[in-house]
């Protein structure tokens, strides 16, 4: 097995367009124990651990731009001010070490279903930049993921960084798994209050093949929270709706009628949270 190690960003594109077969590896914590179990077998990877740029951040008044390289301990350690959110999915993911080497854009390359990452990412609205020899495009998070899994990504294409907007408000996230760490989500739920638009969006993941926003609960929220504050029947309704909006699969880590049920008290507790808190800061 060959290992290419570009030196900057142009020649890592260069060398994905002349070896469209070549794995890149970023923090290796998936292509790592893809290749052990021998699930992968490339002939050349294509390292960017080393590419300059690639690991660092950009905070502008209103967006946050992350590269792809990324690490989870960056993240939770210098971002937990802007994207409050992102950060606590990064204190979730595995271990230390992990959270050491596993990178944002790791994430989004195996998109697997169980990525913590990915429901933040949609309810926060992130766009995802993608760039080829031929040049980049930005691709709104929600049409990154394919919903019977997969992305958007190109075969010629590397994930560059990822832009997020920065909200205002309470962020939450929670994880059903067997145990509290090192353990693959059975299901997530994300939530963002954005104070600014009077907007609350909730995503959820783990449950099946791709992360999905609850549109219709959202939609509940916009109609009834604002003007007539949380009852316990808008919570109920809330939660229900989010669950009713997955179409959850039953494997190793759980069944369906399990995740449907932690769906919708994953929901109503994070909505309690963030309502709370936002109340909290504007009384
Ligand atoms: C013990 C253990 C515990 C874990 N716990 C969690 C957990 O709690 N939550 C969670 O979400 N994940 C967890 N993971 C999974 C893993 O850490 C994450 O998916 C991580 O984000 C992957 O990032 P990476 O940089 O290591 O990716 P890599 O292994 O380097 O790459 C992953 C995939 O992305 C592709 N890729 C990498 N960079 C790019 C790029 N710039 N452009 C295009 N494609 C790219 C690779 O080709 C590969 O397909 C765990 C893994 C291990 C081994």
């Amino acid at each position: 097995m060959r290992v290419l190690k570009p030196a900057d960003w142009p020649e890592a594109l260069a060398l994905r367009a002349q070896h469209p077969a070549a794995v890149p590896v970023s923090g290796g914590t998936d292509v790592m124990v893809g290749l052990r179990a021998g699930r992968l077998r490339p002939d050349i990877l294509l390292d960017l651990s080393r590419v300059p740029g690639l690991g660092g951040w950009r905070v502008d008044r209103d967006w946050v731009r992350l590269g792809a390289g990324t690490t989870y301990t960056g993240i939770a350690d210098g971002l937990a001010g802007s994207l409050p959110g992102l950060a606590a999915v990064a204190r979730a993911v595995g271990s230390r070490q992990v959270r050491n080497r596993g990178t944002l854009g790791g994430s989004l390359g195996t998109a697997a279903p169980t990525g913590d990452p990915h429901p933040m990412l949609l309810a926060i609205g992130a766009e995802i930049e993608l760039s080829s020899a031929n040049g980049t495009r930005r691709v709104p998070v929600d049409r990154f993921y394919r919903p019977q899994g997969g992305t958007a990504l190109a075969a010629d294409e590397l994930i560059h960084s990822v832009r997020l907007p920065v909200v205002t408000g309470p962020q939450r996230f929670a994880r059903v798994g067997a145990r509290r760490g090192m353990v693959k989500s059975a299901c997530s739920c994300a939530i963002v209050l954005d104070a600014a638009r009077e907007e609350i969006r909730v995503a959820v993941g783990g449950y099946g093949p791709a992360p999905h926003r609850a549109a219709d609960a959202e939609a509940l929220l916009r109609e009834q929270l604002w003007t007539g504050g949380l009852t316990g029947d808008l919570l109920g309704r809330f939660g229900r709706l989010v669950a009713a909006s997955a179409t959850p699969v039953t494997d190793l880590r759980a069944t369906a009628a399990y995740r449907r049920h932690a769906i919708a008290v994953l929901a109503g507790r994070n909505l309690q949270q963030v309502w709370e808190s936002h109340r909290r800061k504007e009384a």
